[in-house]
Protein backbone atom coordinates (compact mmCIF):
# COMPACT_ATOMS: atom_id res chain seq x y z
CA UNK A 1 0.00 0.00 0.00
CA UNK A 2 1.72 2.92 -1.69
CA UNK A 3 0.70 5.44 1.23
CA UNK A 4 0.02 3.77 4.65
CA UNK A 5 0.84 5.89 7.21
CA UNK A 6 3.22 3.94 10.24
CA UNK A 7 0.10 4.26 12.40
CA UNK A 8 -3.79 5.61 12.03
CA UNK A 9 -3.59 8.25 14.99
CA UNK A 10 -1.60 10.80 16.07
CA UNK A 11 -1.60 11.51 20.07
CA UNK A 12 0.88 13.55 22.32
CA UNK A 13 3.47 14.30 19.77
CA UNK A 14 3.38 10.16 17.81
CA UNK A 15 1.99 7.48 16.17
CA UNK A 16 -0.26 5.40 17.61
CA UNK A 17 -2.15 2.44 16.77
CA UNK A 18 -5.63 1.70 18.26
CA UNK A 19 -5.63 -2.30 19.37
CA UNK A 20 -9.57 -2.96 18.42
CA UNK A 21 -11.95 -2.47 15.74
CA UNK A 22 -11.46 -3.16 11.51
CA UNK A 23 -10.07 -1.26 9.50
CA UNK A 24 -11.13 0.97 6.97
CA UNK A 25 -9.69 1.14 2.99
CA UNK A 26 -8.42 4.78 1.95
CA UNK A 27 -8.56 4.71 -1.69
CA UNK A 28 -7.27 6.21 -5.09
CA UNK A 29 -9.97 7.29 -6.50
CA UNK A 30 -8.15 7.00 -10.20
CA UNK A 31 -7.76 3.07 -9.50
CA UNK A 32 -9.57 2.26 -7.07
CA UNK A 33 -6.68 0.83 -5.00
CA UNK A 34 -6.19 0.60 -1.34
CA UNK A 35 -3.57 3.09 -0.17
CA UNK A 36 -3.97 2.45 3.05
CA UNK A 37 -5.64 0.64 6.10
CA UNK A 38 -6.83 2.61 8.90
CA UNK A 39 -8.27 1.88 12.18
CA UNK A 40 -11.25 3.64 13.72
CA UNK A 41 -10.73 5.55 17.09
CA UNK A 42 -12.10 3.28 19.98
CA UNK A 43 -12.58 4.27 23.49
CA UNK A 44 -8.76 3.90 24.63
CA UNK A 45 -7.59 5.78 21.89
CA UNK A 46 -10.49 8.73 22.65
CA UNK A 47 -9.28 8.67 25.98
CA UNK A 48 -5.52 9.29 25.31
CA UNK A 49 -6.38 12.05 23.29
CA UNK A 50 -8.35 13.59 25.27
CA UNK A 51 -5.31 13.17 28.08
CA UNK A 52 -2.41 14.05 25.45
CA UNK A 53 -4.56 17.26 24.44
CA UNK A 54 -5.39 18.24 28.35
CA UNK A 55 -1.29 18.33 29.48
CA UNK A 56 -0.03 19.62 26.09
CA UNK A 57 -3.40 22.61 26.48
CA UNK A 58 -1.64 23.76 29.70
CA UNK A 59 1.76 24.13 28.91
CA UNK A 60 0.69 25.90 25.35
CA UNK A 61 -1.75 28.43 27.50
CA UNK A 62 1.85 29.29 28.93
CA UNK A 63 3.96 29.58 26.18
CA UNK A 64 4.14 33.21 25.40
CA UNK A 65 1.50 34.13 22.12
CA UNK A 66 4.92 35.08 19.95
CA UNK A 67 6.38 31.57 20.64
CA UNK A 68 3.47 30.53 19.49
CA UNK A 69 3.76 32.30 16.52
CA UNK A 70 7.19 31.29 16.20
CA UNK A 71 5.98 27.63 16.22
CA UNK A 72 2.97 28.18 13.49
CA UNK A 73 5.75 29.84 11.01
CA UNK A 74 8.27 27.31 11.52
CA UNK A 75 4.90 24.46 10.18
CA UNK A 76 4.39 26.90 7.71
CA UNK A 77 7.81 26.38 6.44
CA UNK A 78 8.02 22.65 6.79
CA UNK A 79 4.94 22.28 4.99
CA UNK A 80 5.99 24.30 1.40
CA UNK A 81 9.35 22.59 1.45
CA UNK A 82 7.55 19.55 2.09
CA UNK A 83 5.18 21.02 -0.52
CA UNK A 84 5.33 18.37 -3.67
CA UNK A 85 5.61 14.94 -1.35
CA UNK A 86 2.00 16.68 0.36
CA UNK A 87 0.82 17.23 -2.72
CA UNK A 88 0.75 13.65 -4.09
CA UNK A 89 -0.44 12.18 -1.01
CA UNK A 90 -2.94 14.40 -1.18
CA UNK A 91 -3.88 13.79 -5.15
CA UNK A 92 -3.42 9.83 -4.01
CA UNK A 93 -6.45 10.58 -1.41
CA UNK A 94 -8.65 12.77 -2.99
CA UNK A 95 -7.99 11.94 -6.81
CA UNK A 96 -7.57 16.04 -7.23
CA UNK A 97 -5.13 16.54 -9.93
CA UNK A 98 -1.26 17.45 -8.64
CA UNK A 99 -1.96 20.29 -11.10
CA UNK A 100 -4.24 21.19 -8.12
CA UNK A 101 -3.37 20.22 -5.05
CA UNK A 102 0.71 21.71 -6.10
CA UNK A 103 -1.02 24.90 -5.65
CA UNK A 104 -4.39 24.69 -3.58
CA UNK A 105 -4.01 22.50 -0.72
CA UNK A 106 -0.12 22.00 1.57
CA UNK A 107 0.22 25.58 0.17
CA UNK A 108 -2.54 26.87 1.22
CA UNK A 109 -2.46 25.29 4.62
CA UNK A 110 1.04 27.13 4.69
CA UNK A 111 -0.35 30.33 4.37
CA UNK A 112 -2.97 30.08 6.70
CA UNK A 113 0.13 28.58 9.72
CA UNK A 114 1.98 31.65 8.25
CA UNK A 115 -0.55 34.24 8.99
CA UNK A 116 -2.31 32.96 12.33
CA UNK A 117 1.34 32.96 13.53
CA UNK A 118 2.07 36.34 12.33
CA UNK A 119 -1.16 37.12 14.41
CA UNK A 120 0.23 35.76 17.44
CA UNK A 121 1.90 38.59 19.34
CA UNK A 122 -0.69 40.88 18.52
CA UNK A 123 -3.70 39.20 20.41
CA UNK A 124 -4.22 42.02 22.81
CA UNK A 125 -6.85 42.85 24.94
CA UNK A 126 -8.24 46.44 25.65
CA UNK A 127 -8.02 48.66 28.39
CA UNK A 128 -11.16 50.59 29.65
CA UNK A 129 -11.04 53.72 31.19
CA UNK A 130 -13.68 53.84 33.92
CA UNK A 131 -12.96 57.32 35.23
CA UNK A 132 -10.39 56.50 38.01
CA UNK A 133 -11.27 52.76 38.22
CA UNK A 134 -10.95 50.94 34.77
CA UNK A 135 -11.12 47.40 33.22
CA UNK A 136 -8.83 45.97 31.40
CA UNK A 137 -10.02 42.90 28.84
CA UNK A 138 -8.01 39.86 28.15
CA UNK A 139 -8.30 36.76 25.52
CA UNK A 140 -8.21 33.43 26.95
CA UNK A 141 -8.39 29.83 25.16
CA UNK A 142 -11.20 27.79 25.32
CA UNK A 143 -9.11 24.46 26.18
CA UNK A 144 -10.03 21.55 24.08
CA UNK A 145 -11.01 22.29 20.33
CA UNK A 146 -12.17 19.34 18.31
CA UNK A 147 -12.33 19.49 14.25
CA UNK A 148 -13.73 17.33 11.99
CA UNK A 149 -12.88 17.37 8.23
CA UNK A 150 -14.40 16.88 4.91
CA UNK A 151 -12.70 14.97 2.55
CA UNK A 152 -12.25 17.67 -0.30
CA UNK A 153 -9.73 20.09 1.15
CA UNK A 154 -8.08 17.34 4.06
CA UNK A 155 -5.10 19.46 5.06
CA UNK A 156 -6.22 22.73 4.04
CA UNK A 157 -9.30 22.18 6.35
CA UNK A 158 -7.24 20.77 8.98
CA UNK A 159 -4.89 23.73 8.77
CA UNK A 160 -8.08 26.43 8.88
CA UNK A 161 -8.76 24.74 11.99
CA UNK A 162 -5.84 24.46 14.00
CA UNK A 163 -4.12 27.40 13.11
CA UNK A 164 -6.70 29.34 14.57
CA UNK A 165 -7.15 27.24 17.74
CA UNK A 166 -3.53 26.79 18.45
CA UNK A 167 -2.57 30.22 18.46
CA UNK A 168 -5.21 30.85 20.90
CA UNK A 169 -3.68 29.14 23.11
CA UNK A 170 -5.53 25.51 22.72
CA UNK A 171 -5.01 22.21 21.79
CA UNK A 172 -6.73 20.67 19.25
CA UNK A 173 -8.10 16.93 18.60
CA UNK A 174 -8.75 16.56 14.49
CA UNK A 175 -10.51 14.00 12.92
CA UNK A 176 -10.37 13.71 9.58
CA UNK A 177 -12.75 12.29 7.04
CA UNK A 178 -13.28 8.83 6.82
CA UNK A 179 -12.36 9.24 3.03
CA UNK A 180 -9.36 11.12 3.14
CA UNK A 181 -7.62 10.13 6.37
CA UNK A 182 -3.82 11.19 5.73
CA UNK A 183 -2.74 14.11 4.61
CA UNK A 184 -3.22 15.50 8.66
CA UNK A 185 -1.34 13.14 10.14
CA UNK A 186 1.41 15.10 8.10
CA UNK A 187 0.12 18.44 9.48
CA UNK A 188 0.60 16.62 13.00
CA UNK A 189 4.53 15.51 11.94
CA UNK A 190 5.14 19.21 10.74
CA UNK A 191 4.19 20.58 13.89
CA UNK A 192 5.74 18.75 16.48
CA UNK A 193 9.13 18.82 13.84
CA UNK A 194 8.07 22.63 14.20
CA UNK A 195 8.63 22.52 18.26
CA UNK A 196 4.37 22.19 18.96
CA UNK A 197 4.40 20.40 22.88
CA UNK A 198 3.17 16.84 22.60
CA UNK A 199 -0.41 16.71 23.09
CA UNK A 200 -1.11 20.05 21.70
CA UNK A 201 -2.12 18.66 17.91
CA UNK A 202 -3.43 15.78 17.82
CA UNK A 203 -5.22 13.66 15.06
CA UNK A 204 -7.89 10.65 15.29
CA UNK A 205 -9.26 9.16 12.79
CA UNK A 206 -12.90 7.49 12.37
CA UNK A 207 -16.21 7.84 10.91
CA UNK A 208 -19.36 9.70 11.88
CA UNK A 209 -19.92 7.76 15.40
CA UNK A 210 -16.29 8.62 16.61
CA UNK A 211 -17.10 12.49 15.61
CA UNK A 212 -20.55 12.04 17.53
CA UNK A 213 -18.95 10.79 20.75
CA UNK A 214 -16.07 13.40 20.49
CA UNK A 215 -18.70 15.81 20.57
CA UNK A 216 -20.24 14.98 23.46
CA UNK A 217 -17.44 14.28 25.19
CA UNK A 218 -17.37 16.45 28.49
CA UNK A 219 -13.41 17.20 27.63
CA UNK A 220 -14.31 18.90 24.51
CA UNK A 221 -14.91 23.11 24.71
CA UNK A 222 -15.79 23.35 21.23
CA UNK A 223 -16.90 21.75 18.34
CA UNK A 224 -15.42 23.04 14.25
CA UNK A 225 -17.26 21.11 11.71
CA UNK A 226 -16.84 21.27 7.79
CA UNK A 227 -19.42 18.84 6.29
CA UNK A 228 -22.60 18.76 4.81
CA UNK A 229 -25.67 20.52 5.84
CA UNK A 230 -27.50 17.54 7.69
CA UNK A 231 -23.66 16.21 9.33
CA UNK A 232 -24.04 20.23 10.79
CA UNK A 233 -27.62 20.11 11.93
CA UNK A 234 -26.62 16.53 13.92
CA UNK A 235 -23.40 18.33 15.29
CA UNK A 236 -25.23 21.09 16.05
CA UNK A 237 -28.18 19.30 17.93
CA UNK A 238 -25.75 17.27 19.84
CA UNK A 239 -23.45 20.26 20.68
CA UNK A 240 -26.33 22.45 21.91
CA UNK A 241 -27.50 20.30 24.21
CA UNK A 242 -24.07 20.22 26.22
CA UNK A 243 -23.62 24.14 25.25
CA UNK A 244 -20.46 23.21 23.40
CA UNK A 245 -19.38 26.52 21.29
CA UNK A 246 -19.66 25.40 17.60
CA UNK A 247 -18.44 26.35 14.05
CA UNK A 248 -20.01 25.02 11.21
CA UNK A 249 -19.13 25.56 7.50
CA UNK A 250 -21.72 23.66 5.49
CA UNK A 251 -22.59 23.26 2.21
CA UNK A 252 -24.00 25.71 -0.50
CA UNK A 253 -25.69 26.53 -3.89
CA UNK A 254 -23.94 29.71 -4.62
CA UNK A 255 -25.62 31.87 -6.97
CA UNK A 256 -23.35 33.36 -9.86
CA UNK A 257 -24.27 36.71 -11.64
CA UNK A 258 -23.45 37.28 -15.07
CA UNK A 259 -24.71 41.01 -16.27
CA UNK A 260 -25.04 42.01 -20.10
CA UNK A 261 -21.77 44.14 -19.60
CA UNK A 262 -19.70 41.51 -18.39
CA UNK A 263 -16.32 40.25 -19.73
CA UNK A 264 -17.36 37.28 -21.18
CA UNK A 265 -14.23 35.39 -21.25
CA UNK A 266 -13.83 36.75 -17.50
CA UNK A 267 -17.18 35.52 -16.49
CA UNK A 268 -16.56 31.85 -18.04
CA UNK A 269 -13.16 31.69 -16.26
CA UNK A 270 -15.08 32.12 -13.17
CA UNK A 271 -17.64 29.76 -14.10
CA UNK A 272 -15.78 27.42 -15.17
CA UNK A 273 -13.79 27.70 -11.61
CA UNK A 274 -16.78 28.16 -9.88
CA UNK A 275 -17.88 24.99 -11.17
CA UNK A 276 -15.05 22.38 -11.90
CA UNK A 277 -11.99 22.69 -10.54
CA UNK A 278 -11.76 20.04 -8.02
CA UNK A 279 -14.44 18.04 -10.25
CA UNK A 280 -16.66 20.51 -8.70
CA UNK A 281 -16.30 19.09 -5.40
CA UNK A 282 -16.18 22.43 -3.59
CA UNK A 283 -18.44 24.03 -1.16
CA UNK A 284 -18.72 27.36 -2.09
CA UNK A 285 -19.23 26.72 -5.86
CA UNK A 286 -21.28 29.03 -7.71
CA UNK A 287 -23.38 26.48 -9.47
CA UNK A 288 -26.45 28.31 -10.51
CA UNK A 289 -25.32 30.41 -12.74
CA UNK A 290 -27.88 33.23 -13.83
CA UNK A 291 -26.54 34.32 -17.12
CA UNK A 292 -28.57 37.79 -18.58
CA UNK A 293 -30.47 36.84 -21.70
CA UNK A 294 -28.82 39.15 -24.21
CA UNK A 295 -25.91 37.42 -24.11
CA UNK A 296 -26.24 34.00 -22.94
CA UNK A 297 -26.23 31.94 -26.11
CA UNK A 298 -22.80 33.53 -26.92
CA UNK A 299 -21.74 32.41 -23.05
CA UNK A 300 -23.09 29.03 -23.83
CA UNK A 301 -20.80 29.12 -26.75
CA UNK A 302 -17.74 29.66 -25.38
CA UNK A 303 -18.54 28.06 -22.06
CA UNK A 304 -18.68 24.94 -24.19
CA UNK A 305 -16.27 25.60 -25.95
CA UNK A 306 -13.66 26.08 -23.14
CA UNK A 307 -15.18 22.80 -21.27
CA UNK A 308 -14.26 20.89 -24.34
CA UNK A 309 -10.73 21.99 -23.47
CA UNK A 310 -10.18 20.66 -19.95
CA UNK A 311 -7.94 17.28 -19.84
CA UNK A 312 -10.10 14.15 -17.94
CA UNK A 313 -6.99 11.59 -17.38
CA UNK A 314 -4.19 10.73 -14.25
CA UNK A 315 -4.28 13.11 -11.56
CA UNK A 316 -0.90 12.55 -10.87
CA UNK A 317 0.06 13.88 -14.64
CA UNK A 318 0.25 17.45 -14.52
CA UNK A 319 -1.05 18.15 -17.64
CA UNK A 320 -4.50 16.70 -16.35
CA UNK A 321 -6.86 19.15 -14.98
CA UNK A 322 -9.91 17.56 -14.06
CA UNK A 323 -9.67 14.33 -12.14
CA UNK A 324 -11.82 11.80 -11.35
CA UNK A 325 -14.86 12.24 -7.63
CA UNK A 326 -13.61 11.32 -4.94
CA UNK A 327 -15.34 7.88 -4.45
CA UNK A 328 -17.68 5.24 -5.72
CA UNK A 329 -20.97 6.98 -3.82
CA UNK A 330 -20.26 10.30 -4.97
CA UNK A 331 -19.63 8.93 -8.17
CA UNK A 332 -23.23 6.95 -8.01
CA UNK A 333 -24.05 10.78 -6.30
CA UNK A 334 -23.45 13.43 -9.57
CA UNK A 335 -24.90 10.82 -12.12
CA UNK A 336 -27.81 10.75 -10.85
CA UNK A 337 -28.26 14.40 -10.60
CA UNK A 338 -26.84 14.07 -14.34
CA UNK A 339 -30.05 11.87 -15.04
CA UNK A 340 -32.23 14.14 -12.83
CA UNK A 341 -31.27 17.11 -15.22
CA UNK A 342 -32.31 15.55 -17.98
CA UNK A 343 -35.38 14.10 -16.71
CA UNK A 344 -36.36 17.67 -15.42
CA UNK A 345 -36.18 19.13 -19.08
CA UNK A 346 -33.05 21.24 -18.78
CA UNK A 347 -31.19 21.26 -21.80
CA UNK A 348 -28.17 19.27 -21.77
CA UNK A 349 -25.44 21.83 -23.47
CA UNK A 350 -22.26 19.18 -22.67
CA UNK A 351 -20.89 16.45 -20.87
CA UNK A 352 -24.05 14.64 -18.98
CA UNK A 353 -23.13 11.06 -17.73
CA UNK A 354 -19.53 8.93 -16.60
CA UNK A 355 -16.17 9.56 -18.34
CA UNK A 356 -13.98 7.09 -19.25
CA UNK A 357 -10.38 7.57 -19.30
CA UNK A 358 -8.69 4.84 -21.16
CA UNK A 359 -5.81 4.33 -19.31
CA UNK A 360 -7.98 4.42 -15.84
CA UNK A 361 -10.46 2.45 -16.45
CA UNK A 362 -11.99 1.98 -12.65
CA UNK A 363 -11.57 5.57 -11.71
CA UNK A 364 -14.61 7.53 -10.75
CA UNK A 365 -14.77 10.20 -13.91
CA UNK A 366 -17.44 12.19 -14.95
CA UNK A 367 -17.67 14.53 -17.57
CA UNK A 368 -18.00 18.32 -16.90
CA UNK A 369 -21.59 19.23 -17.60
CA UNK A 370 -23.61 22.17 -18.37
CA UNK A 371 -27.28 22.71 -18.27
CA UNK A 372 -28.89 25.41 -20.18
CA UNK A 373 -32.60 26.71 -19.43
CA UNK A 374 -32.68 25.24 -15.68
CA UNK A 375 -35.52 26.63 -14.04
CA UNK A 376 -35.52 27.98 -10.37
CA UNK A 377 -37.71 24.93 -8.92
CA UNK A 378 -35.41 21.84 -10.90
CA UNK A 379 -33.57 19.73 -8.05
CA UNK A 380 -30.43 20.35 -10.04
CA UNK A 381 -31.46 24.08 -9.16
CA UNK A 382 -31.87 23.72 -5.58
CA UNK A 383 -29.82 20.77 -4.26
CA UNK A 384 -26.14 20.17 -3.81
CA UNK A 385 -24.58 18.12 -6.03
CA UNK A 386 -21.19 18.62 -5.25
CA UNK A 387 -19.55 17.25 -9.04
CA UNK A 388 -18.87 19.07 -12.34
CA UNK A 389 -23.04 19.83 -13.15
CA UNK A 390 -23.07 23.97 -13.75
CA UNK A 391 -26.40 24.96 -14.20
CA UNK A 392 -27.37 27.92 -16.39
CA UNK A 393 -30.36 29.96 -15.55
CA UNK A 394 -31.40 33.14 -18.02
CA UNK A 395 -32.52 36.34 -15.99
CA UNK A 396 -33.53 39.94 -17.71
CA UNK A 397 -33.98 41.96 -14.42
CA UNK A 398 -31.65 43.22 -11.55
CA UNK A 399 -34.24 43.13 -8.95
CA UNK A 400 -36.03 39.72 -9.90
CA UNK A 401 -32.10 37.85 -9.96
CA UNK A 402 -31.42 39.44 -6.96
CA UNK A 403 -34.75 37.63 -5.49
CA UNK A 404 -33.97 34.59 -7.46
CA UNK A 405 -30.52 34.34 -6.15
CA UNK A 406 -31.82 34.36 -2.70
CA UNK A 407 -34.44 31.91 -2.31
CA UNK A 408 -32.50 28.84 -1.32
CA UNK A 409 -32.15 27.90 2.12
CA UNK A 410 -28.23 28.36 1.55
CA UNK A 411 -26.44 30.52 2.07
CA UNK A 412 -22.25 30.33 1.49
CA UNK A 413 -21.33 32.35 -1.33
CA UNK A 414 -22.35 34.69 -4.16
CA UNK A 415 -20.73 36.43 -7.06
CA UNK A 416 -21.36 39.10 -9.59
CA UNK A 417 -20.01 40.16 -13.12
CA UNK A 418 -20.73 43.93 -13.86
CA UNK A 419 -18.58 46.33 -15.34
CA UNK A 420 -20.87 48.48 -13.40
CA UNK A 421 -19.48 49.50 -10.29
CA UNK A 422 -22.31 50.82 -8.36
CA UNK A 423 -24.73 47.90 -9.74
CA UNK A 424 -21.69 45.57 -8.33
CA UNK A 425 -21.69 46.73 -5.25
CA UNK A 426 -26.05 47.25 -4.86
CA UNK A 427 -26.40 43.64 -5.99
CA UNK A 428 -24.00 42.69 -3.52
CA UNK A 429 -25.32 44.54 -0.67
CA UNK A 430 -28.77 42.27 -1.22
CA UNK A 431 -27.06 38.89 -1.67
CA UNK A 432 -27.57 36.74 1.91
CA UNK A 433 -24.21 34.77 1.66
CA UNK A 434 -21.34 34.86 4.07
CA UNK A 435 -18.60 35.12 1.20
CA UNK A 436 -18.85 37.00 -2.00
CA UNK A 437 -16.77 38.31 -5.05
CA UNK A 438 -17.07 40.82 -7.65
CA UNK A 439 -15.55 39.90 -11.55
CA UNK A 440 -13.73 36.70 -10.13
CA UNK A 441 -15.03 33.46 -8.02
CA UNK A 442 -14.20 31.31 -5.79
CA UNK A 443 -10.89 32.96 -3.95
CA UNK A 444 -10.47 32.56 -0.80
CA UNK A 445 -7.56 33.70 0.59
CA UNK A 446 -6.88 33.35 4.21
CA UNK A 447 -6.93 37.10 5.10
CA UNK A 448 -10.25 37.34 4.09
CA UNK A 449 -13.41 35.72 6.53
CA UNK A 450 -14.93 32.71 4.93
CA UNK A 451 -18.56 31.09 6.26
CA UNK A 452 -22.20 30.88 5.80
CA UNK A 453 -25.49 32.87 6.12
CA UNK A 454 -28.82 30.46 6.85
CA UNK A 455 -28.15 26.60 6.87
CA UNK A 456 -24.56 27.19 5.15
CA UNK A 457 -23.30 27.40 8.34
CA UNK A 458 -22.18 29.43 11.79
CA UNK A 459 -19.31 31.17 12.40
CA UNK A 460 -16.73 32.28 10.75
CA UNK A 461 -13.02 30.68 9.48
CA UNK A 462 -10.17 32.75 8.02
CA UNK A 463 -8.93 36.09 8.77
CA UNK A 464 -9.55 37.64 12.09
CA UNK A 465 -12.59 36.84 12.86
CA UNK A 466 -12.13 33.52 13.54
CA UNK A 467 -10.06 34.75 16.27
CA UNK A 468 -13.58 35.19 18.24
CA UNK A 469 -14.32 31.80 17.75
CA UNK A 470 -11.49 30.11 19.29
CA UNK A 471 -11.13 32.66 22.60
CA UNK A 472 -13.06 34.12 25.15
CA UNK A 473 -12.86 37.20 26.39
CA UNK A 474 -12.49 37.72 30.37
CA UNK A 475 -13.24 41.18 31.37
CA UNK A 476 -11.64 42.53 34.77
CA UNK A 477 -13.02 45.78 37.03
CA UNK A 478 -10.39 47.44 38.83
CA UNK A 479 -11.07 49.27 41.99
CA UNK A 480 -9.02 52.24 42.64
CA UNK A 481 -10.87 53.66 45.61
CA UNK A 482 -13.43 52.66 47.91
CA UNK A 483 -16.03 50.16 47.80
CA UNK A 484 -19.61 51.61 48.95
CA UNK A 485 -22.42 49.26 50.01
CA UNK A 486 -25.35 50.05 51.42
CA UNK A 487 -25.18 49.01 55.20
P1 LIG B 1 -20.14 14.87 5.72
O1 LIG B 1 -21.11 15.78 6.37
O2 LIG B 1 -20.61 13.57 5.21
O3 LIG B 1 -18.94 14.54 6.71
C1 LIG B 1 -18.14 15.54 7.27
C2 LIG B 1 -17.44 15.02 8.49
O4 LIG B 1 -18.39 14.83 9.54
C3 LIG B 1 -16.73 13.68 8.32
O5 LIG B 1 -15.49 13.75 8.99
C4 LIG B 1 -17.66 12.70 9.02
O6 LIG B 1 -17.01 11.57 9.54
C5 LIG B 1 -18.20 13.56 10.14
N1 LIG B 1 -19.49 13.15 10.69
C6 LIG B 1 -20.50 12.52 10.05
N2 LIG B 1 -21.55 12.34 10.89
C7 LIG B 1 -21.19 12.88 12.08
C8 LIG B 1 -21.84 13.02 13.34
N3 LIG B 1 -23.08 12.57 13.55
N4 LIG B 1 -21.18 13.63 14.35
C9 LIG B 1 -19.94 14.12 14.15
N5 LIG B 1 -19.26 14.00 12.99
C10 LIG B 1 -19.89 13.39 11.96
O7 LIG B 1 -19.48 15.77 4.57
P2 LIG B 1 -18.48 15.30 3.42
O8 LIG B 1 -19.26 14.44 2.48
O9 LIG B 1 -17.23 14.80 4.03
O10 LIG B 1 -18.13 16.69 2.73
C11 LIG B 1 -18.92 17.28 1.74
C12 LIG B 1 -19.80 18.35 2.37
O11 LIG B 1 -19.00 19.27 3.08
C13 LIG B 1 -20.54 19.16 1.33
O12 LIG B 1 -21.85 19.41 1.75
C14 LIG B 1 -19.76 20.47 1.29
O13 LIG B 1 -20.49 21.57 0.86
C15 LIG B 1 -19.31 20.60 2.70
N6 LIG B 1 -18.12 21.45 2.78
C16 LIG B 1 -18.21 22.69 3.34
C17 LIG B 1 -17.10 23.53 3.40
C18 LIG B 1 -17.19 24.91 4.00
O14 LIG B 1 -16.17 25.45 4.36
N7 LIG B 1 -18.36 25.50 4.10
C19 LIG B 1 -15.89 23.08 2.89
C20 LIG B 1 -15.81 21.81 2.33
C21 LIG B 1 -16.93 21.00 2.29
Amino acid sequence: MRAQPKASHYIGGAYTESQSGTPFDSLYPATGEVIAKIHPADDAIIAAAISAAKEGQKVWAATPPAERGRVLRKAAEILREKNHELSVLETLDTGKPLQETLIADAASGADCLEYYGGLAATLTGEHIDLGGSFAYTKREPLGICFGIGAWNYPIQIACWKAAPALVCGNAMIFKPSEVTPLSALKLAEALTEAGLPAGVFNVIQGFGDVGAKMVAHPDIAKVSLTGSVPTGAKVAALAGEYLKKTTLELGGKSPLIIFDDADIENAISAAINANFYSTGQICSNGTRVFVHTAIKEQFLKRLAERTGDAVLGDPLDEATSIGPLVSKAQLGKVLSYMQIGQDEGARLVCGGGAAKVDSLPDGYFVQPTVFADVKDDMRIAQEEIFGPVLSVLDFDNENDVIARANDTEFGLAAGVFTKDIQRAHRVIDQLQAGTCWINTYNLTPIEMPFGGYKKSGMGRENGHAAIEYYSQIKSVYVEMGGVEAAF
